[in-house]
């Protein structure tokens, strides 16, 4: 079978990077179009990146050249990517979406938009109904957007769907270590980040609170009703590199013990699992029982970056039960997520 022809944006970026590196080889998807800022377009891939994945820059890729973010870059393409900047994503997206084109969105502009799916595939799949919603509304025939959440959510979402669903959040405490290329590249300064941890991540504390209660949220007549469980977060950059540690606090309507939480968080499964995705992490949640795990040096690249790494499973004196939890930042909180959820498009028929 023919390979759906896709356009990155922001292709040259810390996420634009992963999706390249991500889609070499990909079963369903090939890369045919890359776009960027004025500063790279018309320069050869290889000239515009400063490529920052350990991985080589897949020789596909080198010669095609930056296009600026206008439709027209994805011309033939089935599929758009977006990798942009939250402060302009918007109306480029917009724009490749009123041109018929399905975008795959990381960036913040429309997550919390009512006819937007915010998508995690495992997570709330039956929310891709909204597409019906968007086009409706908007007038569009083919485009639409789907967005994956914030890098920090992402995990954490992840961990709590089984938890929500067996037990029944009323409280989340998190405290997040966030890894230095969350920030983009070049990022945060040097002489800002070594030695040092900065104690505020500017609007991130925001999406983190509101995000996960619109994914374990219900969808009902065309809207998702947020779930109710009131949560606060704390978030640091720290100086790693990759991975995004989170230390949780939750609080149940539902007596739960130790064990029974790492049995849920270990039994997770969805959709994307059952239909053998191509990036779908197996299993979704690794539990380790390790009194130092997880650790972003060591675990993050668990389920080539698409799984959750969780443990320090105990009770919690102030809630009910505590733990930490690891996410690769760009990879299930960026490119390798809004990657999944493309392939649950194709699945569900919304692609080509
Ligand atoms: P980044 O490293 O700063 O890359 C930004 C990309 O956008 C570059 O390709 C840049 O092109 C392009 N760009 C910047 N301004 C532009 C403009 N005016 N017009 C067209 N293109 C422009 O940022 P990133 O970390 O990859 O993040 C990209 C998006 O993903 C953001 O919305 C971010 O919030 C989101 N996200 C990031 C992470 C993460 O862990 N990093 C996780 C989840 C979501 P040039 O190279 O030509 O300047």
């Amino acid at each position: 079978m023919s390979k759906m022809k896709v356009a990155i944006l922001g292709a040259t970026g810390m996420v634009g990077q992963q999706f390249v590196r991500l889609l070499d080889g990909h079963p369903q998807f090939e890369v045919c179009a890359l776009a960027a800022s004025d500063r790279s377009e018309g320069q050869a891939y290889s000239d515009a990146c400063s490529w920052r994945v350990s991985a080589d820059m897949p020789a596909a890729v080198r010669s095609l050249r930056v296009q600026a973010c206008e439709p027209q870059a994805a011309s033939g393409c089935d599929l758009v990517f977006s990798a942009l900047p939250g402060s302009m994503a918007g109306p480029v997206e917009l724009a490749f979406a009123a041109a018929g084109y399905p975008v795959s969105s990381n960036a913040s502009s429309f997550r919390m938009a009512p006819d937007v799916p915010l998508l995690i595939p495992e997570v709330n799949p039956d929310h891709l109904a909204l597409i019906d919603v968007q086009r409706r509304q908007r007038g569009w025939e083919h485009g639409f957007i789907v967005t994956n959440p914030n890098c920090t959510v992402n995990a954490l979402a992840l961990a709590l769907r089984p938890l929500h669903d067996s037990f029944g959040l009323s409280k989340v405490m998190v405290i997040t270590m966030q890894a230095l290329s969350g920030a983009g590249y070049p990022g945060v300064p040097s002489l800002d980040s070594l030695d040092n941890v900065m104690p505020y991540i500017g609007g991130e504390e925001s999406k983190v609170e509101s995000e996960p209660r619109r994914l374990l949220g219900r969808l009902e007549g065309g809207r998702v009703h947020e779930a109710e469980f009131a949560i606060s977060a704390q978030c640091n950059r720290v100086a790693t590199r990759d991975g995004h540690l989170e230390s949780v606090s939750v609080a149940f309507d539902r007596l739960a013990s130790v064990e029974e939480v790492k049995q849920a968080l270990r039994d997770f499964s969805g959709l994307p699992q059952e239909l053998g995705l191509a990036s779908a992490p197996q299993p979704v949640i690794v539990v380790r029982e390790e009194p130092d795990r997880p650790q972003p040096a060591l675990d993050r690249n668990t389920g080539d970056g698409m799984a959750v790494v969780v443990g320090r499973v105990r009770p919690c004196a102030v809630l009910d039960i505590k733990f930490t939890l690891l996410g690769h930042n760009t990879v299930r909180g960026a490119a390798g997520a809004a990657i999944l959820n493309a392939e649950l498009l194709a699945a569900q028929g919304y692609l080509g």
